[in-house]
């Protein structure tokens, strides 16, 4: 007897209003300068969010502590809006005692959590402004060796704290042989110090397509990448890559490096997931610690 009430449409009401306001989201990059930071978002991205410095002298004066420095873009695709706002970390691991370089950075982010805590605790609490980082992308020198103290400290330091997600720079400095050795030197040093970096949850209840792909995005981490603004000729076509003599590296190829799964990670299909799991698990945890220290 009964018809449909309606609230099936309910998705289509909430992806209609996600349209109107745009969506929103805050990524980090930390790495020491050169590592190809700028460069790779705006492969990410597709935009000028930085400007090439490949032209530029290299600059002589040195900062003396690590600088945050916030960017912010408006960007549409297909009639869908992103406010993109990347936090860039210049000065990290650049100088000649790097022992605090990750507190700076830390303190951000918690800066961030306290600002949000803050606005929450309201009265009026109709116009929360979401400045919280959801992913933070951890730049590794290329070196094949392992892992560097500062890399270990900054990752144990902060992964409890953010969706850290660490990338291998300029994985097009190694062989593929080189990537396999290294890659397996960072699990396990990740596993050793139980660093909690982030991962696509697979949960047996999705459909087994999904599943797959969280299965792939996985095996590539930490992600060999390789960033590029400009286009080079490849088998007669214009990609986004590098040229060398011995041939082009086309960062959108996933048989040249690990940048598609990256990208498809952060962008295509768990951007809303690092979102959630900032608010539900790392801000939550930051909330309840700050409770029970008896801070509000
Ligand atoms: P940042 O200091 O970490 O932001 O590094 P930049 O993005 O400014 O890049 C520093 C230099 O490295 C520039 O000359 C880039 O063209 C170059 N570069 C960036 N990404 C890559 C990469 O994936 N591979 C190689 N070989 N060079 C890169
Ligand atoms: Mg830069």
């Amino acid at each position: 007897l009964l018809g449909p009430v309606g609230f099936s449409n309910l998705p289509n009401q909430v992806h209609k209003k996600s349209l109107k306001k745009g969506f929103q989201f805050t990524l980090m990059v930390v790495g020491e300068s050169g590592l190809g930071k700028s460069t790779l978002v705006n492969t990410l991205f597709n935009t000028t969010l930085y400007p090439s410095k490949e032209n530029k002298e290299p600059t002589t004066e040195v900062p003396k502590t690590v600088e945050i420095q916030t960017i912010s873009a408006d960007i549409e695709e297909n009639a869908v809006k992103l406010k993109l706002t990347v936090i860039d970390t210049p000065g990290f691991g650049d100088f000649v005692n790097n022992e605090e370089s990750w507190r700076p950075i830390f303190e951000n982010i918690e800066g961030r959590y306290d600002a949000y805590l803050e606005q929450e605790n309201r009265v009026n609490r109709k116009r929360i402004v979401d400045t919280r980082v959801h992913a933070c992308l951890y730049f590794i020198a290329p070196t094949v060796h392992s892992l560097k103290p500062l890399d270990i400290e900054f990752m144990k330091r902060l992964a409890h704290t953010v969706n850290l997600i660490p990338v291998i720079a300029k994985s097009d400095t190694l062989t593929d042989e080189e990537i396999k050795i290294f890659k397996n030197r960072i699990l396990e040093d990740i596993a050793f110090y139980k660093i909690p970096i982030y991962q696509p949850p697979v949960h047996d209840n999705d459909d087994p397509e999904t599943i797959q792909e969280n299965k792939d995005i996985i095996a590539k981490i930490p992600f060999a990448i390789v960033g590029s603004d400009r286009e080079v000729e490849f088998n007669g076509k214009k990609v986004r890559g590098r040229k060398y003599p011995w041939g082009v590296i086309d960062v959108d190829n996933e048989d040249h490096c690990d940048f598609v799964k990256l990208r498809q990670m952060l962008i295509r299909t768990h951007m809303e997931e690092l979102k959630e799991y900032t608010n539900e698990v790392l801000y939550e945890s930051f909330r309840t610690q700050k409770l029970a220290a008896g801070a509000l």
